[in-house]
């Protein structure tokens, strides 16, 4: 039996968009934690509601936002905790300190998202994990595992989600992920 596919979702910039401030052309989907006016990414909704409900897929949350802020946005578009197999909040990351060297100011401090602590959890296996996210530099570790999605900033036109789910489709079918094209739009400006 094939493997499920463990597919491990962004939230800002991929699958909302929230600001302290209101967009001119449209009001908010709704209000996060009662200060950031958020909006939902055209067809986000459709595409988490199809993903969770396909027994191919397995479905989980990696954010570097708190708990709290993860809960309220999986309720703000209309769904329920238990609808994910895993939600990893900015507890879940990977701190690194980069020392650079004794004529540098200080040392840099880093935090990114790590599959294999996701692989730990769920019991799967890495060339059956997508990460999808508007920042592949979240995931220094697992590049070959990264889908990513143009960052999404509240425009009302936006049709990624129907590539998106072709792209599931195929890698459902693929021996390994990470030996897929991922490039799902035209313009890869980055
Ligand atoms: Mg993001």
């Amino acid at each position: 039996m094939v493997e499920k596919l463990v597919i491990v979702l962004d939230v800002d910039e991929t699958l909302i968009y929230s600001s302290t401030h209101t967009l001119l052309n449209r009001p908010p989907d709704f209000v996060l934690g009662g200060e950031y006016f958020t909006h939902i990414r055209p067809g986000a909704i459709d595409f988490l509601k199809t993903i969770i409900a396909d027994d191919r897929f397995r479905v989980g949350i990696y954010s570097k936002a708190t708990g709290d802020y993860i809960l309220e946005f999986i309720t703000g578009v209309g769904l329920k905790e238990s609808d994910f197999e895993l939600i990893f909040d900015r507890s879940r990351l990977v701190k690194k300190v980069y020392d650079y060297g004794p004529w540098a100011r200080g040392r840099g401090i880093e935090y990114f998202k790590d599959l294999k602590k996701v692989k730990r959890r769920l019991g799967c296996h890495i060339d059956r994990m997508v990460a999808i996210d508007d920042i592949p530099s979240n995931y220094p570790r697992s590049y070959g595992n990264v889908l990513r999605v143009p960052e999404y900033v509240g425009e009302c036109d936006d049709n990624i989600f129907i590539k998106l789910l072709e792209c599931l489709n195929m890698l459902y079918g693929a021996d390994d992920v990470r030996q897929e094209n991922k490039h799902i739009y035209d313009n890869y400006d980055t």
